[in-house]
């Protein structure tokens, strides 16, 4: 139930896992978002097999992609996008409006291992990925795209790094002038965090009151004195990541012992889910827009079969389902465009 948190209101049924829970601190008004992720992340991670370091490293792009989305407005798709000249060479991470995640991620093995031999086992550190390790120098893109016909709205801040949390709020100081405060944290299943998958989680608070989110940062930016500020930030700094992880501590209570002495107050919690959005349509539109004969030498015992990166998904054509699909391109006239996934 939304309200103001007491101790026997944290406890209550509310959903524990895959959501992310608005809160306001009541003294100050500063405004933030728990984001805890279990069985999508695992989900996401897991199909496709990835290595640890990277799992790790996606985990945590999760966890940042579902809690920056919540706090923006807008009816279509989230993408978070970093791209380095590193072992790990591309990460995307999406959500839909409707809370559904997916995320991929490209890497060239051996740079990989060998970082890895370097730095030893990473995947349950205690502190976030170096970015500037694992991808290298890069940037970190964000777009919202609200179907045909509507403005995208793009974003871009170099991998300065050293986390992916640190990237987030060097891009909010230099292009937003936004205030905030982030944590992420992921974990490996066989953490002693207690996870039964991979989970992840993020905390982030805002110097931004009341409505109006990232569209009116500076008219609200005087609302909230900086000792307010500067005690939200240390309040947020005091949570333990394996405070941030425990599937055993539940959202609300997790607010509670963090921000009791000021008050918080929760709003009803946005729940999270995996979904994929790759279809036979979308596949067999990339395929006529590369051409029979590209297509053709990609055929494997007869097959030519397309993945999806993001679910892993395969989708399979043989001859006579690839005559079928040239044919209704021939009738249909012309090619067909190349599109992502
Ligand atoms: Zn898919």
């Amino acid at each position: 139930m939304p309200g103001v948190l007491t101790l026997e209101t944290t406890g209550s049924t509310n959903p524990v896992d895959d959501l992310v829970q608005p809160f306001v601190i009541e003294k100050s008004g500063v405004r933030g978002r728990l984001l805890r992720l279990g069985a999508p992340v695992d989900t996401i991670l897991t199909r496709p097999g990835y290595p640890r370091p990277v799992a790790r490293l996606l985990a945590e792009m999760l966890a940042l992609t579902g809690v920056l989305a919540s706090t923006l407005k807008y009816d279509g798709v989230f993408t978070l996008q970093l791209k380095g000249e590193g072992p790990v060479r591309t990460m995307v991470a999406d959500m839909t409006s409707d809370g559904a995640l997916r995320g991929y991620a490209g890497f060239d093995p051996a740079g990989l291992a060998e970082l890895e031999a370097e730095l030893g086992p990473v995947a349950d550190a205690e502190e976030p990925l170096d970015v500037r390790r694992w991808l290298g120098k890069g940037h970190m893109a964000f777009t919202v795209d609200q179907g045909p016909n509507t403005q995208r709205y793009q974003g871009l801040v170099e991998l300065s790094g050293p986390s992916l949390a640190d990237c987030l709020l060097h891009y909010f100081r230099q292009s937003q002038q936004i205030n905030a405060g982030i944590l992420l944290a992921a974990a490996p299943p066989d953490s002693e965090l207690g996870g039964d998958g991979w989970r992840a989680s993020a905390l982030l608070i805002e110097r931004v009151p009341e409505a109006g989110g990232h569209q009116s940062p500076s008219d609200d930016l005087t609302e909230i004195s900086g000792e307010d500020w500067n005690r939200a930030l240390i309040l947020t700094a005091s949570c333990t990541r394996a405070e941030l992880l425990d599937p055993a501590l539940p959202p609300n209570s997790l607010l509670y012992r963090l921000f009791h002495e000021d008050g918080v107050r929760v709003f009803p919690p946005r729940p999270l889910s995996v979904g994929c959005r790759c279809s036979l349509d979308k596949v067999e539109n990339i395929l006529r827009s590369l051409g029979r004969d590209a297509i053709d030498e990609y055929k494997v015992e007869g097959e030519v079969v397309m993945t999806c990166e993001f679910c892993a998904q395969d989708f399979r054509f043989d001859d006579a389902a690839l005559d079928r699909l040239y044919a209704r391109h021939v009738e249909t006239g012309g090619k067909g465009s190349a599109q992502s996934l």
